[in-house]
């Protein structure tokens, strides 16, 4: 395995609570969901680079509402999802296609990951264990179900959580406190995720960021990973959420109990 040690991945802030990615060396850069032009301009004139690509997973102004006028400034591909319109992606994709950057080093391989929309995909990075997944899982929680269903999603977020547990987590919203407060009440006894709970707490506190997180940690604490679990299907009956047994629809009866959690 031959990772390139000065590849790194930088979170730019944007909107309310909104990661975009940038991921660059010492000479060239590419970014994941620019929703906004002005910040990835201005983390790019800072560090000197210019940008090689745009990389999109799903069509969501908040994702992709920058690629126009980044655009005007930089003549570059964008990659984005075959299954989605998206004005501008000159390369679309589709699960098992592989996009390489030589110039970072970089190897991205697609997932289809329907569910909070249509044609979501994910980016993964086999040789730095990093991935890119929108608004599919977020760090305690995954993406409302916006366009595909709670089968779909289901079987995106099994094709995430079958990564290594080092993986990390770049999702594109700080969203960790309240998805955290939902888990906790979801499966108040487990101890983890409890423990992740006062840590975050903690953090966003401090104003300190909690993305990334790993997928480790995910498996061991975010409900909609977990949903299949015997302490979440009980709190779902005990709270008149759930009456069939299938693993699918505790998963329907936990997004849809989070849709309206405050
Ligand atoms: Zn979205
Ligand atoms: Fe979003």
């Amino acid at each position: 395995m031959s990772v390139n040690r000065s590849l790194q991945v930088t979170a730019v802030p944007a909107f309310a609570d909104n990661y975009l990615w940038l991921i660059h060396n010492e000479q060239h850069a590419v970014v994941v969901d620019p929703g906004d032009a002005g910040p990835i301009n201005e983390a790019l004139a800072s560090r000197q680079l210019p940008l090689d690509a745009i990389l999109l997973t799903h069509h969501h102004a908040d994702h992709a509402g920058g690629v126009s006028e980044l655009l005007n400034r930089w003549n570059v591909p964008v990659y984005g999802p075959a299954k989605e319109n998206i004005a501008g992606v000159t390369h679309p994709l589709s699960e098992n296609d592989n996009v390489n950057f030589a110039q970072l080093g970089l190897a991205l391989h697609v997932l289809d990951v329907p569910g909070h929309t249509a044609g979501h995909i994910a980016y993964v990075e086999h040789n730095q264990h990093w991935l890119f997944c929108g608004d599919t899982l977020f760090a305690g929680g995954c993406g409302r179900l916006f366009e595909g269903t709670a089968a779909q999603m289901t079987q995106s977020l099994a094709k995430l959580s079958a990564l290594a547990n080092d993986f990390k987590v770049y999702c594109a919203h700080e969203y960790t406190l309240s998805n955290l407060r939902f888990a906790v009440t979801v499966e108040p006894n487990n101890a983890a995720l409890s423990a992740r709970f006062t840590q975050v707490q903690a953090a966003r506190d401090r104003g300190e960021s909690t993305v990334p997180s790993t997928l480790g940690e995910e498996k061991q604490t975010n409900p909609f990973l977990r949903y299949d679990q015997p302490a979440i299907i009980q709190t779902l009956r005990d709270t008149g959420r759930l009456s069939h047994a299938e693993p699918v629809e505790a998963f329907a009866a936990l997004r849809e109990w989070k849709n309206s959690f405050r």
